[in-house]
């Protein structure tokens, strides 16, 4: 049918978490370049604390990213609790319709679109949103080439990754990062790392 289950929604929030444990001190390094380093730390946290509310299984992919956004929200203190909250407590409801590839592209949009309207990010402003948008973007493009939800979170997992590491050059211009101006230039976003691993890892479930 081409629709993810809800089984394999959680299996990308599991994998997500396995992903962050497996590069915390790296996501930590890169926030001690140009922040306080703790964003390997908060993610891994927060994502221990998601896991452990999913051993009661979701009913729907709505309820699963209601419960993955508000669990974050709450464990999670720093920009990064709120920012990722946000994302996955817009995909619920736009995955109350369906969970094929175009919806899931609607719902991960909307996902983007909060984060944005919450942390009031550009594009180029060095932050989580450099990795979404292209990852968003280039599942749209996908689905609109005639992929299925597997290759369209193939070609957002390699444009998030593209967006990270474009984030390298870039001066902060919001979160922690922009209190060092200039000198935030030549490291990578660490939040833009974590998105990668964020599509990587949905990419990577929903290829297996
Ligand atoms: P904190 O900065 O509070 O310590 P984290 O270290 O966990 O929180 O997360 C930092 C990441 O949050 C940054 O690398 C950046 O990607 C993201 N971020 C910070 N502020 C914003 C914002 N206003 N909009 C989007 N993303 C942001
Ligand atoms: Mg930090
Ligand atoms: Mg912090």
């Amino acid at each position: 049918s081409g629709a993810a289950s809800t089984d394999d929604l959680v299996a990308w929030i599991r994998a997500f978490r396995d992903a962050v444990q497996q590069h915390r001190d790296e996501l930590t390094a890169l926030d001690s370049a140009i922040g306080d380093a703790d964003h390997g730390s908060n993610m891994a946290r927060g994502l221990d604390a998601v896991v452990a509310k999913l051993e009661a299984p979701p009913a729907s992919a709505a309820d699963l990213f209601k419960t993955v956004g508000m669990t974050l929200v709450s464990s999670v203190g720093g920009a990064s609790g709120p920012l990722y909250g946000t994302f996955f407590l817009r995909m619920g409801p736009a995955l109350a319709e369906g969970t094929d590839a175009a919806s899931l592209g609607a719902a991960l949009r909307a996902g983007a679109e909060g984060v944005v309207a919450r942390g009031k990010a550009e594009p180029g402003d060095k932050t989580m949103v450099d990795a979404q948008l292209p990852a968003v973007t280039a599942w749209d493009d996908a689905v609109a080439a005639g992929a299925d939800a597997a290759g369209a979170a193939a070609a957002a997992a390699e444009a998030a990754a593209h967006g990270r590491d474009a984030t390298e050059p870039l001066v902060a211009r919001k979160g922690r990062a922009s209190y060092l101006g200039e000198r935030s230039a030549g490291h990578v976003d660490p939040g833009a790392a974590s998105t990668a691993l964020l599509f990587q890892t949905l990419s990577d479930t929903l290829a297996a």
